[in-house]
């Protein structure tokens, strides 16, 4: 596979793995990462090693015009995009409900929600048929909260993915006969760094036990379905949101 492929927040995590995924499937990777440029940095070296060009670009994805910044970086240095793994987001330490404040509401859907919202409209502008480009693939991350409702720990976030899975089925039917694609992954409980950034770094090991398949996931089987969702093997897949969680939620 050659072309183009740009993982919001893939200097960690899923959108790591997915960066790295994508450079050994024969792609060019462009990542962005917020604050830990010393990751996002190393996982541009990695991908070098690996034969393959890669960009690294700060941004904030709750800020539209960081995003606008950020395809055009793109765009300059590759001059094309094939797939966009719309993967950046973000967890709180747990709060029940009524205890969420408007503060970790509008910064969750700024970054979980709106971010990937304008981050859509820059890569259907750029890989549509409709306005000069040559189709691609997009993939939306949700997550099993969507459908579980994250009752007692993140309702703000279920509703930012709930929201998540609606776009993916709107751009799907907006875009499909603009060769474009659109899909989306809802992991359950995958191993990374985003349980300790939300207090709760013991989180995978206590939830393990209650996914029907008896562990956590990796980042690395969540990148395995993004790759195949972007890949020509998919060609006839568009507006799912596919389970990667081991049986969670079924
Ligand atoms: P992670 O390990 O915490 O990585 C988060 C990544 O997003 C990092 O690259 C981080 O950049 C970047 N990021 C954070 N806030 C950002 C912002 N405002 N703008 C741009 N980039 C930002 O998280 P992860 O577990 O891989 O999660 C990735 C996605 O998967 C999220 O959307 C999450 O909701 C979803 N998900 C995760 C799980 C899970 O169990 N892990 C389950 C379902 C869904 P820095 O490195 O610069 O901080």
């Amino acid at each position: 596979m050659s072309g183009v492929f740009l993982v919001t927040g893939g200097s960690r995590g899923i959108g790591a793995a997915a960066a790295r995924l994508a450079a050994e499937r024969g792609y060019d990777v462009a990542l962005t990462y917020i604050c830990r440029k010393d990751a996002a940095d190393a996982m541009v070296a990695d991908i070098q090693r690996m034969g393959r060009r890669a960009l690294a670009v700060q941004c904030d994805v709750a800020d539209p015009v960081a995003i606008a910044n950020a395809f055009d970086a793109v765009q300059r240095a590759f001059g094309r995009l094939d797939a966009f793994f719309n993967n950046a987001g973000i967890l709180w330490p747990h709060s029940r409900f009524v205890d969420i404040t408007a503060e970790q509401l509008s910064r969750t859907i700024a970054v979980n929600l709106s971010g990937p919202f304008h981050a859509n409209q820059h890569a259907i502008r750029r890989m549509s048929t409709r306005f000069g480009g040559k189709g691609g693939a997009i993939v939306n991350m949700s997550s099993m909260a969507a459908k579980l409702g994250g009752a007692f720990e993140c309702v703000d976030y279920a509703v930012s993915k709930g929201g998540i899975e609606s776009m993916t089925i709107g751009l799907a039917k907006e875009h499909a006969a603009e060769g474009v694609r659109v899909n989306g992954v809802r992991p359950g409980i995958i191993e990374t760094d985003i349980h300790a950034s939300a207090g709760d770094p013991g989180r995978v090991a206590r939830i393990a036990s209650s996914v029907p398949i008896g562990r956590g996931g990796s980042a690395q089987e969540v990148a395995e379905t993004v790759l195949w969702l972007c890949s020509p093997q998919a060609s006839y897949v568009t507006g799912v949101t596919i389970d990667v969680a081991g049986g969670r939620g079924i």
